[in-house]
């Protein structure tokens, strides 16, 4: 059937298109689909013991991607950006919609990969598609996923509930993406050859730490929780707003990878590119003093390694401190000490 289509999306029309793309995506076996692609809307049953999260990111072109883009590599990361939030909400993601804007002039080659990105990612994670809309795109492609996932009947895991002294976790290393992008924008050289696969693949395919959050939240072992996709510093403030709270974050904690450090061991001033780079996709949460054993066990059990970075305190601001116990200030021009 396949090779049939024609080369550009022009000639397929757009119902061929949704059975021969789309369609596809349904995964037998995921829960709570009562009815998926084919109708108005979707039928989907949430169990009375849980609550349903919703979310939606876009993927704009010349906004987050480029015509050019691995179109298999942005079907996993239109997925996993979601998984992500409904992650750092302490849910089982399950069901997804699909909107997408494309240019008649579309390769159809450029949907073939797209879609098997999808779908090697909502495999993996066992998310079904269940509809979505197609549209035609006078200048270029949009795509966005609206993803639904259940969580416990009032543990879903907020941005707003940090308390003072709360110790402030991550998941995983941090700075990896932001290093990737400025590896494949040229701004870094020398860097070495599995170095710089390891950094840009962080950033193509962040690995959304939903058996993480799930764990957290069946457990109620974390308070202030947010994914970390505008930058550590940023999303740590995104917790202090929430919560009327001020944090202490120690900059010699962070974990890093290893490809990081080196980089980092060479040139001491990427600090700043790490604590305000984006796309982690790590979780960052807080966590009471007396809960701080059992996410250790929870992290343990899970297979996710964790990290204490810092602390809540009280007042507004994120106080970053170094490792020599200086005070930093982040600007959006560089950073400087006191
Ligand atoms: P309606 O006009 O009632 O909104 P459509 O004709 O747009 O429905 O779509 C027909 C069916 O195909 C719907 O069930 C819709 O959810 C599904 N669909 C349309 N576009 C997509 C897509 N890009 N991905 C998945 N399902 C889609
Ligand atoms: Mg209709």
């Amino acid at each position: 059937m396949k090779e049939e289509i024609a080369t550009t999306l022009a000639s397929v029309g757009e119902f061929p298109l949704i059975r021969e793309f789309f369609q596809p995506l349904r995964l037998e076996g995921v829960a709570g689909v009562v009815a998926g692609i084919g109708d108005d809307a979707a039928v989907l049953a949430v169990p009375r013991t849980q609550q349903l999260l919703a979310t939606v990111d876009a993927l704009i072109e010349g906004i987050h991607f480029s015509a050019t883009d691995d179109p298999f590599l942005l079907g996993e990361k239109a997925l996993r950006v979601n998984l992500s939030d409904i992650a750092a909400m302490g849910g089982r993601p399950n069901w997804y919609l699909l909107s997408v804007g494309l240019p008649g002039e579309t390769p159809s080659q450029w949907l073939t990969e797209f879609t098997r990105g999808l779908r090697g990612c909502g495999e993996r994670f066992g998310v079904t598609i269940v509809g979505g809309n197609t549209t035609g795109s006078p200048s270029g492609r949009t795509i966005h996923v609206t993803m639904f996932g259940l969580v416990g009947q009032g543990r879903a895991l907020t941005r707003g509930v940090a308390e003072v002294g709360d110790r402030i976790f991550v998941t995983g290393t941090i700075g990896d993406a932001t290093l990737g992008l400025a590896v494949r924008q040229g701004g870094l050289i020398g860097v070495d050859e599995a170095d710089r696969r390891y950094l840009e693949g962080r950033l193509d395919l962040p690995e959304p730490r939903v058996d993480m959050g799930v764990a957290l939240a069946d457990a109620a072992a974390a308070r202030g929780v947010i994914d970390v996709s505008d930058g550590l510093v940023a999303d740590l403030g995104h917790i202090c707003t929430a919560s009327g709270k001020g944090a202490r974050l120690d900059v010699g904690r962070i974990p890093l990878s290893e490809a990081a450090r080196r980089l980092v061991l060479r040139d001491p001033a990427l600090m700043r590119r790490i604590l305000t780079g984006g796309e982690d996709y790590e979780l960052l949460f807080t966590v009471a003093p007396g809960a701080v054993e059992m996410v250790h066990t929870l992290s343990g059990r899970v297979g996710v390694p964790v990290t204490e970075i810092g602390e809540i305190v009280a007042g507004a601001e994120v106080e970053v401190v170094a490792a020599d116990g200086e005070r930093l200030v982040l600007e959006q021009g560089g950073w400087r000490h006191f």
